[in-house]
């Protein structure tokens, strides 16, 4: 069959990578693509968002399976778009609806859900224009610190832990009067701080049933120790060392089912991925954010560690025969070290050749690219994220020290990486 698989970032890189080794992918196309993706296919250079082109592409390429990296063209409503169309209606597409996109779209929505199907989460409340006052109160009262979450996509940048009562209340003006983050923050959800260590479970859901992918647990800061700025992710591991047995089954049965059975009860449209953003606070895990798409760096560890057809697995969520599905996995770790731009994730310049692609990578290390692109037959640079080495070895540490020294014969003007990637797990 041919597919299209929409996206630019390492995340595609590595489903691109995977989906080529299935025997079921003839031809596989990726909007818009990077440097990396065209390794495996062919770069189609389509906006995600403009879903007539995609429309007119996947009928002139005879597309039979859409898979949609991004939540963006998800919370836009792409699977709608595919759904409603008579000369489309026959292709799948992996991604939720419009609808149930808004798990990742809208805090309030998120959170309204779990408390509907008792799923664990840190207390809260949600304010707007129309109880602005109340939510001052509310913010005067409240123990610190404070996180405050922007309602909408805010480009990972919508959530605020707030040290003192002045700043929450100068930040919830901002949110709701000032248009912090434009129409996202016109709803606000005020939440309690949960103290614990996060780590990221996937799912992939027909709505019914679903399958459990091999977690992981990423590093978004940007200097040594978790430290600095937040970033769109430094590095990734998996397994997660502290996600045991016992601990993992919490998961499953106070979180993963939990939920699944609620978009079953609520009859939402949920054919894709499901990213439980976790917290472990004590033995118990609660649930800080989900998302509707899988998550980057992580998917760079997370199809590496995953043995089964992936072009299978999307048709069974298609089919609903998910339930007849066993997922296998690598037993080796994979850890990821996220190489960026110089000043990422502040200003950064971008167009640098990037040398040292063309050698040998050793057999148990893959590289993928995220910002980058082709440019008079040189691989550039292109963005804050430029690519990302992971590599597999028998304890976090030997994984992580492989993709260093992968990393060394790669190199661009500026670059720069973590040296401590799952210096927890050490
Ligand atoms: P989100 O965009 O919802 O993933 O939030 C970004 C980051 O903020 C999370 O990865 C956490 O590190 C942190 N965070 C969000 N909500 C909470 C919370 N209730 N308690 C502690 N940290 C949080």
């Amino acid at each position: 069959m041919n597919i299209l698989l929409l996206g630019s970032g390492g995340r595609e890189h590595a489903l691109a990578w995977k989906l080529a080794q299935s025997k079921q992918c003839d031809q596989l196309f990726i909007a818009p693509g990077n440097a990396g993706t065209s390794q495996y296919g062919n770069n189609v250079n389509l906006s995600i968002i403009d879903f007539g082109a995609i429309k007119q592409f996947v009928l002139d390429n005879n597309i039979t399976l859409v898979v949609v990296g991004p939540e963006e063209p998800l919370v836009k409503g792409v699977t709608d778009f595919f759904r409603k169309d008579d000369q489309l209606k026959q292709v799948v597409v992996i991604g939720p609806s419009q609808y149930g996109a808004q798990l990742e779209g809208s805090k309030a929505f998120a959170k309204k859900f779990m408390m509907r199907h008792g799923i664990p989460t840190a207390a809260y409340r949600e304010f707007d224009e129309s109880n602005y006052a109340e939510g001052i109160t509310y913010l005067q009262q409240h123990a610190l610190p404070i996180v405050l979450k922007a309602d909408g996509l805010a480009a990972g940048k919508g959530v605020l832990i707030c040290q003192s009562h002045v700043e929450a209340i100068a930040e919830y003006e901002l949110m709701l009067q000032h248009s912090k983050f434009g129409d996202a923050s016109k709803k606000v959800v005020v939440e309690e701080f949960l103290t614990g260590i996060e780590l990221s479970v996937f799912a992939l859901t027909d709505g019914k049933d679903y399958v459990l992918l091999p977690e992981a647990k990423d590093y978004k800061r940007i200097g040594e120790g978790d430290t600095g700025l937040n970033t769109g992710g430094m590095g990734a591991v998996s397994p997660v060392p502290f996600a045991d047995e016992t601990f993992m089954k919490k998961v499953i049965d106070k979180v993963v089912k939990p939920t699944v059975r609620g978009l079953e009860q609520e009859a939402i449209d949920y054919k894709g991925f499901v990213f439980f953003g976790l917290i472990k606070v004590g033995d118990e895990p609660y649930v800080i954010e989900y998302n509707c798409r899988m998550g980057d760096p992580e998917t760079e560890v997370v199809m590496p560690r995953l043995k089964t057809d992936l072009v299978e697995l999307f048709m069974a969520t298609d089919n609903g025969t998910l339930n007849t599905i066993k997922i296998e996995q690598d037993s080796r770790y994979a850890c990821t070290v996220m190489a960026v731009s110089g000043g990422y994730p502040g200003n950064y310049d971008k167009g640098f050749v990037i040398s040292g692609l063309n050698k040998t990578v050793p057999a148990d290390s893959l590289v993928f690219h995220a910002g980058t692109s082709l440019k008079d037959g040189n691989v550039v640079t292109s963005g804050g994220r430029v690519l990302t080495v992971t590599s597999y070895g028998n304890t976090v540490t030997a994984a992580v020290a492989r993709s260093k020294e992968t990393l060394q014969q790669i190199s661009f003007e500026g670059m720069y990486y973590r040296q401590d990637i799952g210096f927890e797990f050490e």
